[in-house]
């Protein structure tokens, strides 16, 4: 059910999922009861409130939205592919299936939690998910910001036209990789870890590439794939 879980901090906890916990997006193509139905077994089995997991509606873009108990949520048609949870207390999820999972935690000023998710494909991650995620946290007084970044497609797997390599490596040369059959590709983790370096943001990288391992959904092998996510939820 889940691909790794750690506690990160006192009772905050963040985990991927795989395969096992099924597909957990609605706009996949799925029953959407079925996909609501794994949401709130995922919620019971991690000890979340049933509902509380925050899901985006992501878009490849790099807007970042804020979600905390004490404000109204934002409505589920915003388009958002980061959200900042400014005392982590609001359980958060972002889904994948190739692009990056990246989330975060940080440390408040009167040393409680800060959470967030981002979902950062090529796009986002030249456009500055990633960035716009650290803003929000620091605006919001968060210190001590830490990430990390879930399977996703590796450099090896994630071939991509020349023309793209030449562009994306301009903006962000971390990014430059080839594929293991000797064609141009992008590391989208290697991007990421470069630009949250720049940051000021301790990273870690977790194994896994989705092209891969079957364990893990990827669009890239199968277009009518699911999507599994990354999550961070404080425990109750
Ligand atoms: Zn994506
Ligand atoms: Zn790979």
């Amino acid at each position: 059910m889940l691909w790794w879980r750690e506690q990160v901090g006192d009772g905050l906890w963040v985990a991927f999922t795989d395969k096992a916990a099924g597909n957990l997006a609605l706009h996949v193509g799925d029953v959407p009861a079925s996909v609501q139905d794994r949401r709130r077994s995922l919620e019971t089995e991690l000890g979340m409130v049933p509902g509380s997991l925050r899901f985006m509606n992501q878009v490849h873009s790099a807007n970042v939205g804020v979600a905390s108990t004490g404000q109204p949520a934002p409505p589920p048609e915003t388009e958002i592919d980061a959200l900042v949870s400014p005392q982590a207390d609001v359980p958060l999820a972002v889904m994948v299936a190739d692009c990056l999972p990246v989330v975060f935690a940080g440390s408040t000023a009167d040393g409680g939690h800060a959470s967030a998710v981002a979902h950062a494909g090529r796009r986002g991650l030249l456009d500055g998910v990633l960035v716009n995620t650290v803003s929000e946290l620091r605006a919001s007084g968060v210190s001590d910001i830490r990430a990390w970044i879930g399977p996703s497609i590796c450099g090896r797997c994630y071939e991509v036209p020349a023309h793209m390599r030449t562009a994306s490596c301009e903006q962000l040369p971390q990014l430059y990789s080839e594929t293991s059959w000797g064609t141009p590709a992008l590391d989208l983790p290697a991007g990421a870890a470069g630009q949250l370096e720049t940051l000021d943001v301790e990273t870690r990288r977790l194994n896994g590439c989705t092209l891969e391992d079957s364990r893990l959904f990827s669009y890239r092998r199968n277009p009518q794939t699911g999507r599994f996510a990354g999550l961070v939820w404080r425990e109750l």
